[in-house]
């Protein structure tokens, strides 16, 4: 163009004439393009074209001035420069633009919008791969608990190992807590081995970070893309799906497969049944034994609820009392469990069995006003005598809801009730709040169970045990399985357990049974 214009210029009848301005377009097209050195170089070559060799006036033979040509190069070059150097930056501003839009505001990590470009990508290019969602599903937990930083540092502590397994770039972030990776089929070399044993490394516990022990559990849902139709958010949702089928506070590693929507289906279909669940005489509880492993006897019982849904599937609480809670029918079956249990207790009572018997109490009802108030009228109908009867609430909740839980507890205490922490451990403010809150007993997740034989687990119920015992509370383990168990619990002074060990939860007259022979048996068994 350059040269074009300088032809131009010349059958038009030399530099006098304006159209040696038209060289303006190709310099500043040139630095358009190919930026600030290109329009100063072109600026310069189309100032030398117009320059010294070109006359002002062809027809009567008229050089330029050397100061004309010098200054119009300049200015030329100038013109060339300055263009570039703002195209440049204006590309430069819309890249970070760009870039900001597909980074995530929580870390330094591409985002969803990334991910579904990636993932279009994938698809339009033939290729295979997984999408693997990393929930850290107690992030919230300790963000509020424990540190904010903390969580911060957790997830970018496990980013770093997700990246390292799959390269830069293949680890993105949608939600807060969660880490997704695309691996196309065959880039990681045993992905599930590699992600397997991050699992464990985060579920053993104690985890150290920053001076803090503390527990991260992490979910992860793989959905695998072999060239089906589907959308890359709806391929996203696929591998949520997938981690949402493990149990509420386990770390698993799960994978995406048709049947899940139609589980789900089922669990709208649970939901309705349940509603016609106790209309239906379908739910019944049973009693698990709590033994007093100082005097080797049976001193209460945990009253825990079951469904046999159509008199034939049993349908477990884990799956029914979260849906429960989530719906507002908690209270009804809180309220048919704890009449039974009032009944069963005074019916016992007139046979020689006295027992202690704990009811599991969900705080979204406890909260509620309505509870203490029925509570209330029905043990005054029985005549029933509330201290027979203990509350058991779950540490997470307590964790959850601070002030007005309590208060409700110090009222639960007033009427006459004891109180037990269930789950204890789990709820990550172990021992640094129940110096706040009314209790009498707490209940030791049979997580730490499982795991006493590992020295720093049992030292860390030592710990609670020990704590528990210099404020005269007692301390009952959950979830005892075995003679070895039991033995550590004995050594680690612990005053009562409850587990399979002994016995499951019983129907009535099964507990009756096994009451009678206990501790007619436990009578003459010495303590070990
Ligand atoms: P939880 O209150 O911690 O109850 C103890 C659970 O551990 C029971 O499970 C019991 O059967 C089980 N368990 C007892 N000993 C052992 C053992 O040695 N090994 C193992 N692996 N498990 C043992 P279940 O009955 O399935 O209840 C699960 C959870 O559902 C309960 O945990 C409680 O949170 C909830 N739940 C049960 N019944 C009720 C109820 O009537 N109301 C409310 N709100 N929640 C309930
Ligand atoms: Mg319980
Ligand atoms: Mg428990």
């Amino acid at each position: 163009m350059i040269v074009a214009v300088s032809f131009f210029v010349y059958v038009t009848g030399g530099t006098k004439n304006v159209y040696v301005h038209l060289m303006y377009i190709p310099v500043i097209l040139s630095s358009m393009f190919w930026g600030p050195y290109a329009g100063i170089a072109s600026g310069a070559a189309a100032g030398i074209l117009v320059g010294p060799s070109m006359p002002k006036d062809v027809v009567e033979g008229i050089m330029q001035e050397p100061i004309n040509w010098i200054s119009r190069l300049v200015m030329f070059a100038f013109i060339g420069l300055v263009t570039g150097y703002m195209v440049d930056r204006i590309n430069k501003l819309n890249e970070e633009k760009q870039e900001r839009n597909l980074k995530s505001p929580f870390y330094d990590l591409p985002n969803e919008k990334k991910l579904f470009a990636d993932i279009e990508h994938n698809i339009k290019s033939g290729i295979n791969f997984k999408l693997i969602s990393v929930k850290v599903t107690n992030l919230q937990e300790i963000e509020k608990y424990v540190d904010n930083r903390l969580a911060f540092d957790i997830v970018i502590d496990l980013a770093k190992k997700l990246t390292h397994f799959c390269g830069e770039k293949r680890v993105y972030s949608y939600e807060k807590d969660e880490l997704i990776l695309l691996a196309c089929d065959g880039c990681i070399a045993d992905y599930e081995a590699k992600i397997k044993k991050e699992l464990e490394y985060y579920s053993s516990y104690p985890v150290t970070m920053n001076g803090y022990k503390i527990r991260v559990s992490l979910k992860v849902g793989v959905y695998h893309y072999r060239g089906e139709d589907s959308s890359p958010i709806e391929m996203y949702n696929k591998s949520r799906i997938a981690y949402e089928q493990g149990e509420p506070n386990e770390s698993g590693i799960y994978y995406y497969d048709d049947g899940f929507k139609t589980r789900r289906r089922e669990l709208q279909d649970i939901t309705g049944a349940m509603l016609e669940s106790i209309h239906k005489n379908e739910m019944f509880v049973v009693y698990q034994p709590k033994i007093d492993i100082r005097t080797n006897r049976i001193t209460g019982a945990e009253a825990l609820v079951r469904w046999k849904r159509n008199d034939k599937d049993f349908i477990g609480p884990n799956i029914f009392i979260p849906i429960a809670e989530e719906i507002g029918f908690i209270d009804k079956i809180t309220r048919y469990v704890f009449e039974n249990a009032v009944k069963q207790v005074e019916a016992w009572k007139k046979k020689g069995i006295n027992i202690n018997c704990s009811v599991n109490i969900s705080v979204h009802e406890l909260l509620h006003d309505e509870y203490t108030k029925w509570d209330y009228d029905f043990i005054s109908e029985q005549n029933a005598d509330r201290s027979d009867f203990e509350v058991e609430i779950t540490e997470r909740a307590i964790a959850y809801n601070d002030t007005k839980l309590i208060e409700k507890m110090y009222y639960l205490k007033e009427l006459g009730y004891q109180i037990s922490i269930d789950d204890f451990g789990t709820g990550y403010n172990s021992l640094m709040s129940v110096g706040e809150i009314p209790f009498d007993r707490i209940k030791i997740d049979k997580y730490f169970i499982n795991r006493i034989n590992k020295t720093e687990i049992a030292e860390l119920v030592r710990h609670f045990i020990e704590y528990v015992h210099t404020m005269g509370k007692t301390v009952i383990a959950e979830g005892v399985e075995t003679e070895d168990q039991l033995k550590i619990l004995r050594q680690l002074k612990c005053d009562e357990v409850q587990g399979y060990f002994f016995s499951k939860p019983l129907l009535p007259d099964e507990f009756e049974k096994f009451y009678i022979e206990f501790n007619h048996i436990s009578k003459k068994v010495p303590s070990f």
